[in-house]
């Protein structure tokens, strides 16, 4: 239940080996009466989008930080560390911990990859293409007895029955990003830490991004509107679509939010000012450190 990526597909995995689009047909059910009620969420294995959190967080009344603290587990999405978050399970199970007596007892909040099964979705850039494409697949596990159900659908009223439009909407920009990461060369390298560290907040600590651009630095950087600000502070997804053009800025250099005028100069002041201050302490510490030996030694 999280989202393939056609090059991890191993042999023999449950992904179906064939694209299907939007008006494609399937054939699939899934109702509280199926012999296979709850299992796939027994064997969970969900990728978390920034969107999830912010629902799932306010629908049990938490920050960021703390839903993310006490429900999620982290891996690395790729080869540079880009954080990526799983949904807990339960201690020594699979079992999602969000499962109930009844089956799942956040349903209305519950994730994209949980929506989206049995139905995998790969956000790619074709060859010599410039946008992003979607393609689906089935996703054929032993335990879901959905596929033998006698109801055929298209891949469209099938996500369309499962509330997936507003994910994918909130979610837009953050996939493209995750893609272009993925889909850049080796010539343009490694993310610094600072920028992986920038991606978790802007991903995954809405609540933790509002603090930081409160904070006074990001708006002596950056010309952001009083009421633009203001109006974005009331929502969490407009904070979310702030947050993905700010990422942007920090992972391509594209000026998605202007900079006030000097601001740069500035910066790069204070910046040298700091490293100065700090040289003079380091100098000053490495003169008094014979004399503190030769009391130590006295
Ligand atoms: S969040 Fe709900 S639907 Fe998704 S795996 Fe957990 S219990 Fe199942
Ligand atoms: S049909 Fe598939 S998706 Fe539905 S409950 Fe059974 S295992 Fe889960």
């Amino acid at each position: 239940m999280s989202f393939p990526d056609k090059q991890d597909i191993p042999h023999r995995s449950p992904v179906q080996p064939h694209e299907l689009t939007l008006d494609a047909e399937i054939q699939f059910d899934c109702h509280a009466g199926i012999s296979c009620f709850n299992a796939c969420c027994k064997q969970s294995d969900i990728q978390l989008t920034p969107y999830d959190i912010i629902r799932l967080k306010e629908r049990l009344g938490m920050q960021s930080a703390a839903f993310v603290a006490r429900y999620t587990v982290p891996f690395e999405m790729d080869h540079h560390g880009m954080p990526g978050l799983k949904l807990a399970t339960a201690a020594g199970s699979r079992e999602c911990v969000f499962l109930g007596e009844a089956g799942c007892t956040v349903y209305a909040d519950r994730p994209l990859a949980c929506r989206y099964y049995a139905l995998g979705k790969m956000a790619m850039r074709r060859v010599g293409g410039a946008k992003v494409e979607n393609v689906y697949f089935v996703v054929k596990e032993v335990h879901c007895k959905g596929h033998d159900e006698p109801v055929r659908q298209t891949v469209r009223s099938y996500l369309a029955s499962q509330g997936v439009a507003e994910y994918d909407e909130a979610n837009r920009e953050w996939m493209d990003i995750v893609v272009r990461k993925r889909s850049a060369g080796p010539s343009i390298g490694a993310p610094s830490a600072r920028s992986l560290q920038l991606f978790d907040m802007c991903s995954y600590d809405i609540d933790g991004f509002r603090n930081f651009i409160e904070g006074s630095g990001f708006t002596d950087i950056f010309d952001v509107p009083e009421d633009e600000l203001a109006d974005m502070l009331a929502s969490d997804t407009r904070l979310l679509a702030f947050a993905m053009r700010f990422l942007k800025q920090v992972l391509f250099g594209e000026e998605t939010i202007p900079l006030k005028p000097g601001a740069r100069e500035a910066r790069a002041t204070a910046r040298k000012a700091a490293w100065a201050k700090r040289r003079q302490v380091e100098l000053e510490a490495h003169r008094q450190a014979p004399e503190a030996e030769k009391i130590l030694h006295d």
